[in-house]
């Protein structure tokens, strides 16, 4: 089992929305991480980056968000093409999790052919009917494709084994989205590798105990922290968070991996 990472570029934002009240105004620019697992069941994507048009039509594709969260990316960085640079085809991908279906995080839905993409089925209702504050992340034609969609239904399916041998565990993290979902990557020699995404945004949200600046729901967004904390402090895993520039800079990036 490998794990690989990999960056859709970057967001150029403020830092006030990744930390609630913090640092109004300052500028703030966070990466777009997506991993790729290739385990002896299958190749596994989570998450997917922002869509291929944010290369060249990103004021047609983003709109009005463009104001909050510019993306910067390369046709290179795009996930198809990634995921190709390591010599593996968007055909040989068996499951695509999204963590949820925000703009930076669903761009590739529809471009891995023979995939079913697991998402929570509350996240997938909020998409197609957001609140007002939350309307522009949501890019509805990012996501309204015939895919095959497997649901996952919150506290029910908190903890979803999805090889049955603990490797890669989906776990519940609502807070930042109704039906945000984090993934537990165990590796045999790394250890166990806690991937927040935007349940975590940054380091600073689990440390100081500081809400994010963008959230459907933050009393479930303080709820999640403290889970992520009790993993960390309990468990030993390690987190990382879904959007630091400091600490996504200390992992290997692919062609390189983990195992
Ligand atoms: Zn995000």
């Amino acid at each position: 089992m490998k794990l690989y990472l990999f960056e859709a570029g970057v967001l150029r934002s403020y830092k006030h929305f990744f930390t609630f009240a913090v640092d109004v105004g300052k500028e703030f620019n966070v990466p777009v991480p997506f991993l790729l697992i290739d385990h002896p069941r299958g190749k596994v994507l989570f998450d997917t980056g922002n869509a291929l048009e944010v290369v060249d039509h990103k004021k047609e594709h983003w709109g009005g968000i463009l104001a909050a969260y510019d993306p910067v990316m390369s046709k290179e960085q795009w996930c198809v093409n990634a995921v190709r640079s390591i010599g593996i085809q968007p055909e040989d991908i068996r499951y695509v999790i999204l963590s949820h279906l925000h703009l930076d995080h669903a761009g590739g839905v529809g471009h891995f052919p023979n995939a079913k993409y697991i998402v929570q089925k509350d996240e997938i209702h909020y998409a197609y009917t957001p609140d007002s504050f939350m309307r522009g992340a949501y890019i509805r034609k990012d996501f309204d494709k015939p895919v095959d969609w497997f649901f996952l239904h919150g506290w029910e399916d908190d903890g979803f084994d999805l090889f049955g041998d603990g490797s890669l565990v989906v776990c519940f993290t609502p807070g930042h989205t109704p039906g945000h979902q984090s993934l537990l990557v165990n590796l045999p020699k790394t250890g166990k590798l806690f991937f927040a995404a935007d349940s975590c945004y940054t380091d600073e949200n689990l440390e100081n105990n500081i809400l994010p600046g963008l959230a459907w729901n933050f009393g479930d967004c303080e709820r999640t922290l403290q889970k992520i904390r009790r993993l960390r402090d309990d468990l030993g895993v390690k987190i990382v968070a879904g959007h630091d520039p400091s600490s996504w800079k200390q992992y290997k990036q692919a062609p390189g991996f983990y195992e």
